[in-house]
């Protein structure tokens, strides 16, 4: 599903990415942890091609991720993605939030659209909140409007950058239980998270970024139990 092969990005003339290469299979659910600054969000940011690379390839469900603007639009709709500060709209509703890209871009009828949101406020537990604007919500009602936005295009690949890492304690728990339920709906899922018992028992994989590349990769017993790189010992010891 994603294939990316010794990607190399330069922010002017720092070397942030150095070689990161990833193979994520259809239906794998994948957790990316490392050190603040490794580059791990601007390593999944290429896959929807929200940064661009300037070495290596990048193919998302048989598309290769080139330049060409027409292969841009596709990827986007086909790889959902959700970040740390929710990004929602202020000014409009949690419905109108949810409608608007698939009103827009897949050009659905209104009441289509609103349908689909509706189906999917329910699945993330807040079909009440529908009418609501942002300012309005929780931080972990705000995440799953987030969430739910982002299923509305009907992606095939849902991104997630440390999606909890913004939100109150007790409320991890309801965004991690909706993560939860999209890995078992078979969805292929790349999360950046630092949430460990979510990546024990969800993730299919674990992978350690360091230095802008990927340095470890492994089930999660594997992972935390018995890491082949050092570094990866070191980090754990500062998480665990
Ligand atoms: P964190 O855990 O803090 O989110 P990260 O692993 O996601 O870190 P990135 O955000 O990908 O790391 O950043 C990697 C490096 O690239 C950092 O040193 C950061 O300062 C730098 N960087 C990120 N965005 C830019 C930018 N737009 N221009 C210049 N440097 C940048
Ligand atoms: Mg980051």
């Amino acid at each position: 599903m994603i294939v990316a092969e010794g990607v190399h990005k330069w922010y002017g003339k720092f070397h942030v990415l150095r070689g990161a290469s990833l193979t994520v299979e259809r239906g794998e659910v994948v957790v990316i942890m490392g050190p603040s600054g490794s580059g791990k969000s601007t390593f999944i940011r290429t896959f929807n091609a929200l940064e661009d690379y300037q070495k290596g390839r990048i193919e998302i469900d048989g598309i290769e991720l080139s330049h060409d603007l027409r292969n841009i639009e596709t990827i986007r709709q086909e790889v959902g993605m959700v970040f740390q500060q929710f990004n929602l709209f202020p000014h409009l509703t949690v419905v109108q939030n949810i409608t608007l890209a698939p009103k827009w871009v897949r050009k659905w009828p209104k009441a289509k659209a609103e349908d689909v949101a509706m189906q999917l406020l329910e699945r993330v537990g807040i079909l009440e909140q529908a009418h609501k604007y942002p300012g309005q919500l929780s931080g972990g009602q705000q995440q799953r409007v987030a969430i739910a936005r982002a299923l509305a295009m009907q992606p095939k690949i849902m991104l997630f950058d440390e999606p909890t890492s913004a939100l109150d304690p007790e409320m991890v728990r309801e965004v991690l239980d909706v993560m939860r339920s999209l890995a078992e709906s078979g969805m292929t899922m790349v999360v950046v998270s630092h949430e460990v018992g979510f990546a024990r028992e969800v993730a299919d994989r674990i992978i350690l970024m360091d230095g802008g590349t990927l340095i470890e990769s492994g089930t999660p017993t594997e992972f935390f139990q018995n890491p082949r790189e050092e570094r990866t010992r070191q980090f754990l010891a500062q998480i665990l």
